[in-house]
């Protein structure tokens, strides 16, 4: 094996990871999976013959031993993150990490300065930053194209696929319900392209008809921006016939986008001022791709992932005062980084 080949071992027999980021790791040059761990020996396997992985094993033990692997990608249920990420960094090992990063906002922030420390690369896996749409979309506002930012809007309500409707809709051990899932993701989408932080939420969640034992499957939110941006998030796991999108409307213009709050590489981007409407021109590129390709770069010493560690912990913040607001009824304010 050649000294500039990266081994990767993948904790999580996950969907995500056979749908996604298995080839978005073989799309770099000098990359591949060589280790699969599962808490299941025969998932493990099975994970590793369908897809051409040369080690199976059901203890992350195992894998972090193994000199082959230089970076680990978790993409195990929530509640396992912290610990596995905890291991792989203890292991020496740069750790690209699914989203929600942890439980609590303390285990995140844990986990980011543990790396540190340790001198590895650690960070989370917020696709949605890397569309050529979303990145448009903080580009335009960032020039000024719409003047002052005033309002958002992010539409994030889908129809949970079948195949993956267990833990996420029945157990909130394991960091289920629609706030955690997707929420998540909304609020580092608003921290990213409006290039600001939550300050306060409030919100209201909805267990509508497909989850159980106390998980949420639908929320409405409101965030306050520290720019002063309104945003609101509708998330749901519940609605089969709506588009996704993003809007940011200001002073002197709106942008829309369609179709981005996706897990492929697509949408459209149409800006609005006294001039009209017209579509914004955006080249389309596998959002995990771009997502790993920084994270090689930042392991190669060359800038940072695409999504820190400390993007992990802000989004999970917010992603959890939501929750607290939701439960509470109340307004909940949210820290300054740092
Ligand atoms: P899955 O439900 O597919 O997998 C999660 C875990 O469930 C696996 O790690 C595996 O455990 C176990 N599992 C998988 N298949 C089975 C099965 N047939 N029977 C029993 N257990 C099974 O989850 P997702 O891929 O949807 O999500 C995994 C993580 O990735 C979550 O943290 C989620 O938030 C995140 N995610 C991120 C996305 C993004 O775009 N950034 C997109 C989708 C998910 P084991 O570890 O033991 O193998």
């Amino acid at each position: 094996m050649s000294s500039t080949f990266t081994g990767w071992g993948f904790i999580g027999a996950s969907t995500v990871a056979r749908e996604h980021m298995l080839a978005a790791v073989r799309a770099q040059p000098g990359h591949d999976v060589v280790a699969i761990a599962s808490g299941d020996a025969q998932r493990a396997r099975a994970f590793a013959d369908e897809n051409g992985i040369r080690t199976a094993v059901d203890r992350i033990e195992t894998l972090l031993a193994d000199p082959s692997v230089r970076a680990v990608y978790i993409s195990s249920t929530n509640e396992q993150h912290r610990d596995q990420a905890l291991a792989a960094i203890a292991a020496g090992k740069h750790v690209l990490c699914e989203k929600p990063l942890a439980m609590t906002v303390d285990d995140a922030k844990g986990m980011v300065a543990a790396a540190r420390e340790a001198g590895v690369v650690f960070a989370t896996n917020h696709h949605l930053r890397n569309a050529a749409t979303h990145r448009k979309v903080r580009e335009l506002i960032a020039e000024g194209a719409i003047g002052k930012p005033l309002f958002a809007r992010v539409f994030h309500a889908i129809y949970l696929r079948p195949q993956v409707q267990g833990w996420r809709i029945h157990s909130p051990e394991a960091g289920g319900g629609v706030i955690f899932d997707i929420g998540v993701h909304a609020a580092d989408t608003l921290r990213f392209a409006l290039a600001a932080e939550p300050v306060a939420a409030v919100g209201m969640a909805q267990a509508g008809f497909l989850s159980q034992n106390g998980v949420e499957d639908g929320v409405m939110a409101v965030l306050r921006m520290d720019n002063g941006v309104l945003a609101q998030i509708h998330a749901a796991y519940t609605v089969r016939h709506a588009d996704t999108g993003f809007e940011v409307h200001g002073e002197s213009g709106s942008i829309v986008a369609r179709n981005v709050m996706i897990v492929r590489a697509g949408g459209e981007v149409l800006l609005r001022d006294a001039q009209g409407e017209r579509a914004v021109p955006v080249e389309h590129e596998g959002l995990y791709t771009i997502g790993v390709r920084r994270f090689c770069e930042a392991m190669a010493g060359r800038g940072s992932p695409a999504a820190t560690g400390e993007d992990g912990v802000r989004s999970l913040e917010t992603a959890i005062a939501i929750a607290q607001a939701c439960r509470t009824g109340t307004l909940v304010q949210i820290a300054a980084p740092g």
